[in-house]
């Protein structure tokens, strides 16, 4: 491959970069509330009515996801049965129960994104396995910790208040519970609330149109496995979106369309997958007791930077990494600086991004749309792709990518989308536009949480975030949350984040049980003490300012919360590290029990 040019390709960068810069930033989208809020219908389980629940339980967990289910697993291995999970969907699973979109599949090798496999014994039967199967995966956790005896499905948690007196939570739902909870955790997820551009018209639009986390098949044909979408035969159908979600539809779409307009507001980067079987000979090989924990660490070392004899998961990115660690080692020791370091991985960055590029152009055919495919911005600037046949879908008779330049589509009138000042004629508009990221937790939520004197979680965190351990928060006792943030905050494999989250807080919880405590809160002076560890690191590589705008950089706005939206000054495997040993002494460093 030729040397890039690369003070053009940065020119190219900042000026693609300009063209998408709004002043409007998360306001640009709509919420799906009002007349729009039958786009959050459950298309997948019906509900069932059922009494309002008055009881007390031990632990309530809002979220039936990944999280949820790790963390219920580990509080049953340890012994404690009371748990009640409570799921806005009609059934485990998270993001997985509500994205069925055809093609889904995850983006990080089944072996260390799928949690508590050794513990279910499935083997996955594919590299980067397929949404049906992951949900599967859901309900198999779900049965095998008897989770579903007490889950409240179809539930949405209204408010969250501390009784001091009685030191519980009071848990209200919109479904009309009101019971009370020992210990309350959460892990409702970063991406769950869908968003629509917000562009005038939507509402006037008179063909069908839903959101791809709630595909409807009823409309479409065809099922989460992949089964064709006969009923598209001849249909006009447009898609609004490139992102992640995007890449894996649009080659199902494209096969079952009459015509397929795919808007382009920003190209995704779409790497090699290659995804295949797995051969349960070599499985039967590997899984051995310990490996998805052996697994799970050498993915992030590799992934983060660490340096592992091997690389058990090879994939796209642990390439990343290994690119950039091969450039910095080849810097000679007496040049060895943190601009060096940069440099070298802006230069291993301009030959993946190249590569990645020339890519388009060996696959798709018309040169204007190989052109529009091309992303400009460094690879982790937005979520990485990796697809082996969205490019190819590009060559499909009928499928047509509009590329707005930047600009995103204008409008929606009663039979079509504008996009360039030209309106496209369709039966079907599908929003690919993805998920609320930047907005308020508690907005994301739904609830918010009065801790000890009436304080709000909104309010305590109107700054910034403060936790100890990304898990416990000061004046919220008995609350814990699981999630990546001023913890590892590993972002290619967010599963392992909430397994060590699970183990934090069955293992706490347990504490306080065996020992009579009624309240466990972290000190202020140990609380204190991580967000000064967490703000004194400065990474030597931060995510470059000419980046592309997305949810990645709060839509290209960067917000003075963003400081404490970090983890481990010293990276992932330095956090594992440390909360594995914390959890070893026994000692709860930084937490109060009484
Ligand atoms: P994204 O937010 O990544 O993508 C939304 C898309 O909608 C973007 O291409 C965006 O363009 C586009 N868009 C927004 N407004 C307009 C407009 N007015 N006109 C035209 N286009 C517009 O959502 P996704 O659902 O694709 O993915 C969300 C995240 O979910 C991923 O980043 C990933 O973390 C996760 N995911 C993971 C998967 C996996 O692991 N297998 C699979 C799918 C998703 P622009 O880029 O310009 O903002």
């Amino acid at each position: 491959m030729t040397v890039p040019d690369k003070e053009a390709l940065r020119r190219k960068y900042v000026m693609e970069r300009d063209k998408r810069l709004r002043p409007d930033g998360n306001d640009q989208y709509v919420r799906l509330t009002g007349r729009l809020a039958h786009y959050l219908d459950d298309p997948y389980t019906p509900r069932d009515p059922r009494e309002p629940k008055t009881d007390h339980v031990t632990v309530a967990f809002i979220g039936g996801g990944f999280a949820g289910l790790v963390t219920g697993a580990r509080l049953k291995e340890a012994g404690i049965d009371d748990v009640r999970i409570i799921e806005k969907g009609g059934d485990f699973g998270g993001t997985w129960y509500w994205n069925r979109y055809p093609g889904a599949q995850c983006d990080t090798a089944s072996f260390v994104y799928m949690p508590l496999l050794e513990e279910t014994g499935h083997m996955p039967t594919e590299k980067y396995a397929h949404a049906p199967e992951i949900l599967e995966h859901c309900r198999r956790i779900g049965k095998h910790f008897g989770l579903y005896d007490n889950a409240l499905f179809h539930t949405e948690v209204d408010d969250l208040e501390w009784d001091a007196a009685r030191s519980r939570w009071n848990v209200r739902t919109k479904q009309g519970d009101a019971f009370t909870a020992q210990f309350i955790a959460m892990g409702t997820g970063p991406l769950h609330v869908p968003k629509l551009p917000g562009i005038p018209g939507i509402q006037s639009f008179r063909g069908h149109s839903f959101h791809t986390s709630r595909w409807d098949y009823s409309y479409t044909g065809g099922d989460p496995s992949g089964a064709p979408m006969e009923n598209l035969a001849g249909k006009r159908v447009a898609i609004i979106g490139t992102g992640a979600t995007s890449v894996q539809c649009v080659p199902h779409l494209a096969r079952a369309c009459g015509e397929l307009y795919v808007f382009q507001r920003t190209p995704s980067s779409v790497d090699v997958r290659d995804n295949r079987p797995t051969d349960p000979e070599w499985f039967a090989q590997i899984a051995t007791p310990g490996w998805q924990q052996r697994w799970l660490e050498n993915f992030t070392a590799n992934q983060t930077g660490g340096l592992a004899e091997e690389d058990l998961v090879m994939d796209g990115w642990t390439d990343i990494t290994r690119r950039v660690r091969s450039r910095i080692m080849a810097i000679p020791p007496e040049e060895f600086t943190a601009k060096r370091m940069r440099e070298a991985w802006e230069d291993s960055d301009f030959e993946k991004m190249e590569e990645i590029r020339a890519r388009v152009d060996s696959i798709v055919k018309d040169p204007e749309t190989a052109n529009g495919l091309k992303a400009w911005y460094r690879q982790l600037c937005k979520r990485p792709c990796f697809h082996d046949d969205y490019l190819q879908a590009f060559n499909v008779p009928g499928t047509h990518l509009i590329d707005t330049d930047g600009k995103g589509v204008e409008r929606v009138t009663e039979t079509g989308v504008v996009a360039g000042g030209r309106e496209y004629q369709v039966d079907c508009i599908i929003y690919a536009s993805g998920f609320e990221v930047g907005t308020e937790y508690t907005r994301r939520a739904g609830y918010d949480l009065t801790g000890r004197d009436g304080v709000r979680l909104s309010e305590y965190c109107a700054d910034g975030m403060r936790t100890l351990h990304g898990v416990h928060v000061h004046g919220f006792p008995n609350a814990f949350i699981t999630q990546p943030t001023q913890g590892a905050n590993l972002i290619s494999n967010i599963p392992h984040n909430l397994t060590e989250a699970g183990r934090t807080v069955a293992l706490t919880i347990k504490h306080a049980l065996d020992n009579g405590y009624s309240e466990v809160e972290p000190s202020k002076e140990a609380e204190d003490a991580w967000i000064d560890l967490l703000l004194s690191g400065k990474p030597l590589i931060e995510r470059p300012a000419d980046c592309t705008p997305g949810y990645y950089n709060n839509e290209g706005r960067p917000s003075p919360r963003a400081r404490f939206s970090v983890g481990h000054p010293q990276g992932p495997m330095a956090f594992f590290k440390h909360i594995a040993e914390w959890r070893t002494t026994g000692d709860f460093q930084g937490l109060d029990f009484r």
